[in-house]
């Protein structure tokens, strides 16, 4: 029998003043900031001791009933001595006491969303000591009264959960205020402060029916448990959900040893950047408060000063030295540092360093300036996690048209000016209530919604998903707001201080100008200047320089960096990238954008402005009348396929052949029907009866795709030789063509060697009649599941595969893709899709298809081109599977086009 072999699993790991156990590296186990405070300490940066207890804690408490490891216990015990006897002190001393903190952190950062207890290890004697050694008793009552309410918050949930709830703290603290006649928190006194605190205890008696715990051990625990906790509480459930963060993860919690920013005038807490975030130029940037704790900053109760601003000059040594961590930070990580940091004493210590979240503009303009700096390569430069390929968007985001801001501006309309928090124009409807905002999404899903609040908390998220934009009263560019709206690429101004917010009367009031809930507001993300009323929006630079042409290429920066780094993405990219265009204005933008070529030109959105001859076809009981309709619209459709082989330039257009049920093109309305019996000469009735012959019970897995060209093959007949005749035309005027006709829905091998022979069959007649020959290749849409498991067949015939992932999707999923708006949000919600699957490839289902599909087709025909168009092909999830599974090209809208050519560089380079 084998001797089973007991592997010691380690739960807890220390850092500190004497070395650490962790590092960078550990980051699933111990958190993102649990691995960066070991790597702070192991490379030479000054860190409070603490430990940090790993992710695997977090598994065994929701594995085993929310309970801990037996021997977790212990090891704590053992840790909290390693603190005290490395910052000489002791917990729960009534002489010379040590406080801790206790904090969160998941493997990816989740701001705010998780929760946080600090000043653990105070009691009512405890304060004493902490009065008499730091010489100041008010600090010690304040940090005391703060921790009560924090405890009472976080640990025993008296937090208000929703904006009716009452918050007893506060309300006491707002009373106490008011009694002593003052309006900051810091005017109240020692003895006020003191009095506070024993009203706190009462509420939380009063409350929960607990009492307030004073053994600093059960003090630990209880933190412990509820950062462990927190780690489902809604908000962050929620943050994952958004930004694909599995629950498995896990949070590991962090107790680290105090030190105080609020001891004095020689004392400051902080949060900066090493570079801006929100444009991304060089240099330490932030906020800070002299004489305050750190939640005060990010709370954005108080507006903090600016670090580039006044810090040099408050605290000049401090200010040196925090220079010199930022940049020796960057060299180390090769990233952008957001760090947190407290001045005790004229003492710097760190409290926190992590890769900054930044705009789409900073994200661009600090890889370009990274590599130019010689501090990474162009490799390095594209990964996903420095320029996640989405916020792009961002740089084709609208600014607002100036002619438009300066007529606001003649007006008097702009009301306040505030932090530019989050760069962007974004006008809508002043809305004050993360509730309310998503209250009006429900009824309707294009709401256009600015959400003003004096500060924002995680509670706000949702409804900070939905608005436009986000404008806050209080709170600096590191403020929840802030960083939330950033990364969530939102126009935001913070810390705008003028503004007046009356949340029970619905008012924002400035100076003498009072805008009701629902009244109109404009906020310029990149400036800071709130307006009144509309502000008319124009496109990016990107744009300007790209498709308007009213900006030269060497006049925009933006433009100037973006370029450069589409450039390493194109040197990059195994996947090509064509673009889902029916028109040459579209064919011509996406161009603009880097398409190399049309992946789907939808031939039936073609037929919109020739709709009654179209009809008419369609109406047609005899093949001689559907020739009669079908020969009314070739010269048409042979115009329009000029047009795109013109705009292409040589590029390959991929035309399918009509698809869609035909009965969507008929009138439904009797009055609609008379009036098209009118123009095509035939009576209403005859027009009625038709189309409720043609009526289908489930019409998208009805008579469409190729089974239209199948059973009417004059239709097929018609489109090739209008494609074929264009190409003719285009190719003897001198431009190259290359055409790929391609057959849609196709199940059958059958199905795809019957339009074959007609594609094939009407090309030789046009290449006799008009003397000349064009390159082309017949292909077939994959977006059946019988595709994928015959694919080997269908390849015998068909030269290139294109997977129309809405239909594959829709059809093996058995869900319609017009019809799962009702639950996919519940799905979402309850984990039982992780993502929307008609958005991002369902990988475990429709992606095994497509392997199937890929093996088989490839078999047939090892070269066979295989490329995708449904709308996944500018996801950048989907783009990396469409990688990995060696298609040759993703197809996307125009404006997806730069998304998915990072998104396709991204994936290279992540295999490297
Ligand atoms: C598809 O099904 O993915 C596709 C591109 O075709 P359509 O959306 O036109 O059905
Ligand atoms: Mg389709």
């Amino acid at each position: 029998m084998a001797t089973a072999v007991k592997t010691a699993v380690k739960y807890v790991y220390s850092f500190g003043p004497d070395g650490t156990d962790g590092e960078a590296k550990m980051r699933d186990l111990l958190g993102g900031k649990g691995a960066n405070l070991a790597e702070m300490t192991k490379i030479g940066l000054p860190v409070p001791a603490g430990f940090t207890i790993g992710t695997n804690v977090c598994n065994y408490y929701y594995a085993h009933d929310k309970s801990y490891p037996t021997e977790l216990k212990e090891l704590v015990s053992a840790a909290m001595a390693k603190i005290e006897q490395e910052m000489g002190a002791k917990f729960g001393s009534t002489t010379n006491p040590l406080l801790v903190s206790c904090r969160s952190g998941a493997r990816d950062s989740m701001p705010g969303m998780m929760d946080t207890v600090l000043n653990i290890g105070l009691n009512d004697q405890t304060v004493d000591a902490l009065a008499k050694q730091s010489g100041n008793e008010r600090f010690a009552w304040d940090s005391y009264r703060r921790f009560v309410q924090m405890y009472g918050d976080v640990v025993l949930d008296m937090k208000p959960k929703t904006k009716e709830d009452h918050d007893p703290f506060e309300e006491l603290l707002h009373a106490k205020k008011e009694k002593a006649g003052v309006k900051l928190d810091t005017e109240l006194s020692a003895p006020q402060l003191k009095e506070l605190v024993a009203e706190f205890k009462k509420a939380i008696k009063e409350g929960t029916g607990k009492q307030f715990p004073d053994d600093p051990m059960q003090q630990v625990w209880g933190a412990i448990g509820a950062v462990f906790g927190s780690w489902m509480n809604d908000r962050a459930v929620v943050y994952r959900r958004t930004y694909g963060i599995p629950h498995e993860w896990g949070t590991a919690v962090n107790v680290q040893a105090m030190v105080f920013g609020n001891l004095g005038d020689d004392c400051a807490t902080g949060v900066a950047m090493t570079r801006d975030v929100a444009l991304g130029a060089p240099g330490l940037n932030g906020d800070y408060l002299i004489n305050a704790q750190g939640e005060d900053v990010v709370a954005g109760i108080r507006t903090p000063k600016r670090i580039e601003e006044t810090l040099a000059k408050d605290m000049p040594a401090s200010h040196k030295e925090l220079t010199e961590i930022g940049q020796k930070l960057e060299k180390h990580y090769k990233d952008v540092q957001d760090i947190e940091f407290t001045v005790q004493r004229g003492r710097v210590w760190m409290l926190q360093t992590r890769n900054a979240k930044r705009t789409g503009f900073a994200a661009v303009r600090i890889a370009v300036d990274f590599v130019n700096e010689k501090l990474i390569t162009k490799q390095e430069a594209l990964q996903a996690r420095r320029i996640p390929a989405d916020d792009l968007n961002q740089l084709l985001q609208p600014l607002y048209d100036p002619k438009s801001k300066q007529k606001a501006l003649k007006e008097g309309r702009m009301l306040a000016k505030g932090i530019n928090a989050g760069p962007g124009a974004a006008s809508g409807k002043i809305c004050f209530h993360a509730s309310d905002a998503e209250a009006a999404w429900l009824k309707d899903k294009n709401v256009e919604l600015i959400l003003v609040r004096r500060e924002t908390s995680p509670e706000d998220l949702r409804g900070m998903k939905i608005a436009k934009g986000i404008l806050t009263a209080f709170g600096g560019a590191s403020s929840h707001a802030a960083l939330v709206s950033r990364q969530m690429g939102k126009a935001c101004i913070v810390g705008c201080g003028d503004l007046d917010i009356d949340y029970r009367a619905g008012t924002m009031t400035v100076g003498s100008t009072v805008l009701r809930v629902g009244d109109d507001i404009s906020i310029d993300g990149f400036t800071g200047e709130v307006f009144k009323g509309d502000v008319e929006e124009r496109p990016s630079e990107i744009l300007q320089v790209l498709l308007d042409k009213t900006l030269k290429p060497e006049e925009s920066e933006v433009y100037g960096r973006f370029q450069q780094l589409m450039g390493w993405v194109d040197e990059n990219r195994k996947l090509k990238v064509r673009t889902n265009a029916d028109e040459p204005k579209q064919a011509q933008e996406a161009i603009a954008f880097g398409a190399e070529g049309i992946g789907l030109c939808r031939t039936e959105h073609m037929f919109f402005d020739h709709i009654d001859d179209f009809r008419q076809m369609i109406l047609a009981e005899t093949l001689e009348g559907r020739e009669v309709a079908l020969a009314k619209l070739l010269p048409f459709q042979s115009e329009d396929f000029a047009g795109l082989f013109q705009a292409m330039n040589g590029r390959p257009v991929t035309i399918r052949l009509l698809d869609p049920p035909l009965h969507e093109f008929l009138p439904h309305q009797p009055a609609e029907q008379a009036e098209l019996a009118k123009k095509i000469g035939v009576s209403a009735e005859v027009i009625a009866r038709r189309v409720a012959e043609l009526h289908e019970f489930n019409p998208m897995l009805g008579h469409r795709g190729c089974r239209l060209g199948i059973v009417y093959p004059e239709i097929t007949r018609m489109q090739a030789r209008a494609i074929f005749e264009a190409a003719c035309q285009v190719q003897k005027s001198g431009i190259k063509v290359a055409v790929e006709v391609m057959v849609p829905l196709v199940g059958f091998a059958a199905e795809f060697k019957d339009q074959e022979a007609i594609i094939r069959e009407t090309a030789t007649k046009v290449f006799g009649e008009q003397k000349v020959k064009v390159e082309y290749l017949v292909g077939t849409m994959v977006e059946v599941p019988r595709a994928c498991a015959c694919a080997e067949s269908v390849a015998e015939r068909a030269e290139f595969f294109s997977f129309g992932t809405n239909d594959l999707t829709q059809t093996t999923l058995g869900m319609s893709r017009d019809d799962y708006a009702g639950y996919i949000n519940h799905y979402r919600e309850h984990d039982i899709v992780p993502n929307d699957p008609f958005q991002t490839i369902d990988i475990d289902g429709v992606g095994a298809l497509m392997k199937i599909a890929v093996a088989g087709g490839r078999k047939a025909r090892p070269n066979l081109k295989i490329g995708i168009c449904g709308e996944h092909g500018g996801d950048p999830a989907s783009v990396h599977f469409c990688h990995a599974i060696g298609l040759d090209y993703v197809s996307c809208s125009p404006f997806r086009v730069p998304i998915a050519r990072l998104a396709a560089a991204q994936a290279a380079v992540a295999g490297k």
